[in-house]
């Protein structure tokens, strides 16, 4: 097998509002993911801007920080092979409308700001992303 990696995942304020935070956990528990580190948040501003930093000069940029920040979001820290590839995957395209049918947008989105969960998009944001998220002691060793 692989070796194991982590990846940073929280469920959106949209899929924590509409009751889907069990059923998005649970299809990374029957896919045999480890979560290693999970809570619920009330994002701060500074948070999300740092989280979408990378997207500071897009014009999206504004309406999503202030999207992640409208409610609470659950966070958690995700443990397998290939974690990132895995995840986004599972997760489905950016735009609900290109997602395919069996992913969590495909299969619950319709809005590509609405788009229930994120997911890290390379190694590199997943290491950053999981020391902005989460301290040393609230994730399993
Ligand atoms: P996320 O980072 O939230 O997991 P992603 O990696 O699939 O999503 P990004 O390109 O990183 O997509 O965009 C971050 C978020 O910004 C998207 O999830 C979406 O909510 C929003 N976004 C991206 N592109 C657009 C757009 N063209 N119009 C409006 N919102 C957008
Ligand atoms: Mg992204």
């Amino acid at each position: 097998m692989a070796e194991l990696t982590r990846t940073l995942v929280f469920v959106k304020p949209d899929g924590v509002q509409r009751g889907l935070v069990g059923e998005i956990i649970a299809r990374f528990e029957r896919r045999g993911i480890r979560i290693v580190g999970l809570k619920m948040v009330q994002p701060t501003r500074e948070l999300a801007e740092r989280h979408y930093a990378v997207h500071r000069e897009k014009p999206f940029f504004e309406s999503v920080v202030n999207f992640i920040t409208s409610g609470p979001v659950v966070a958690m820290v995700l443990e397998c092979p290939n974690a990132v590839e895995t995840v986004r995957q599972m997760m489905g395209a950016t735009n609900p409308l290109n997602a395919a049918p069996g992913t969590i947008r495909g299969d619950f989105g319709l809005d590509i700001e609405r788009n229930l969960i994120h997911g890290s998009s390379d190694p590199e944001a997943a290491e950053y992303e999981i020391k902005l998220w989460f301290r040393p002691e609230e994730l399993l060793p």
